[in-house]
């Protein structure tokens, strides 16, 4: 065998890249170790993207997206230019990182987050500094400071679950007027409120969702990013610096059509709150200590377990969830909320242990 590594550019050796939650590929899994809804999409989505497949799909998509575009600014009370679309936010973040964080300082995001933060600042030379959450796993939102680069958290916070105020993100906002302030949303349709409402005033705000978690459309791969106008240009001088079409036209077709049925949307997450609720409770009753959880997902530690323990408990049952690692994460673990029936055989798996 020969060693083709020799081939790698510099860097690469280096990186630590992102595990994804495994994705079992037979049946029979009770899968809540990604955090996807268990509910199916939009019907009006689906149909979209049949009618995709019969559009012009010899032809380039939109690159604009405009159509998607349009259907979130209506809806947000933006302008189109105020919007920019993805390959899923994941995509949206990095362009974000290359667009925003390379000025000189430093970004900040807290000590535990979301685990692509610190790789996508290696992987684009960003360099950062984290904040400790503090020993109830709070942001402390008065330390989140940056000059000349950025800050980014998700809110809620992942894996913690917990949210922040509007008025916690004004004040990041108002103590980084140099920087640019990344609110990462994609769980806030489950209990958080939006800082959209703030775009007019904080021009170093940029506000970015999914389409993957509150709206079933994980397999799809759309997010977007909002903003001031001068911050989506400069996603845009990324984006086609690279890829003019990273969102596809069946895409396009689907993501415009589950933002304009909002019914739908708001039906499926208010079903997701009620068995998170009602999860969480029986979790309390088990023994298990948690946070207030406003996603679709609880983190939930058991005095007398592991979190490997716990893992490979459930996985007996044929149930996933996820663990990190690190410090202060030992004994927890981070369990998707899926339906009723789902979460009920977690909860019998537990009283077993
Ligand atoms: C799931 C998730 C994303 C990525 O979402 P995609 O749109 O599927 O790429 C971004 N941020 C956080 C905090 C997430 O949990």
């Amino acid at each position: 065998m020969q060693d083709a590594t020799r081939f790698w550019s510099k860097g690469l050796q280096e990186l630590a890249p992102y595990v994804p939650g495994e994705q079992p590929q037979g049946g029979g899994w009770i899968k809540l170790n990604t955090n996807e809804n268990p509910y199916p999409p939009s019907p009006a989505a689906i149909a979209a993207m049949h009618e995709a497949l019969g559009s012009r799909m010899p032809m380039y998509p939109d690159p604009n997206c405009s159509d998607f575009r349009q259907a979130v600014a209506e809806r947000e009370g933006l302008d189109v230019g105020q919007v920019f679309a993805g390959n899923g936010s994941d995509e949206v973040l990095y362009f974000a990182f290359l667009a925003f964080f390379r000025r000189g300082g430093e970004l900040v995001f807290p000590d535990l987050t979301y685990s692509f933060y610190p790789v996508y600042a290696r992987a684009t030379g960003v360099p950062f500094r984290t904040v400790r959450l503090d020993d109830e796993f709070r942001i402390p939102m008065d330390e989140m400071v940056s000059t000349e680069s950025g800050v980014i958290f998700p809110n809620p916070n992942a894996p913690t679950t917990i949210k922040v105020s509007l008025e916690a993100v004004e004040r990041v906002l108002r103590q980084n007027p140099d920087s640019v302030v990344v609110v990462d949303e994609a769980y806030v349709d489950f209990g958080a409120d939006t800082a959209t409402p703030l775009i007019q005033k904080y021009p170093n705000l940029l506000v970015v969702q999914t389409l993957s978690k509150s709206r079933s459309l994980a397999g799809l791969r759309v997010g977007w990013a909002m903003g001031d106008r001068g911050l989506i240009d400069a996603l845009e001088r990324v984006r086609d610096s690279i890829n003019s079409y990273t969102v596809d036209r069946v895409a396009q077709f689907g993501a415009a059509a589950a933002i304009r049925d909002e019914s739908y949307f708001r039906e499926t997450c208010a079903k997701v709150v009620a068995t998170r609720d009602r999860f969480s409770k029986g979790l309390e009753s088990l023994g298990f200590s948690l946070p207030p959880s406003s996603a679709n997902f609880v983190f939930a530690a058991h005095p007398a377990l592991s979190a490997a323990e716990l893992l490979a408990a459930l996985r007996e049952h044929k149930i996933l969830v996820r663990a990190f690692r690190g410090p202060r994460l030992e004994r927890h673990a981070r369990i998707s909320i899926g339906t009723d029936e789902e979460m009920d055989a977690v909860l019998e798996a537990l009283k077993h242990l």
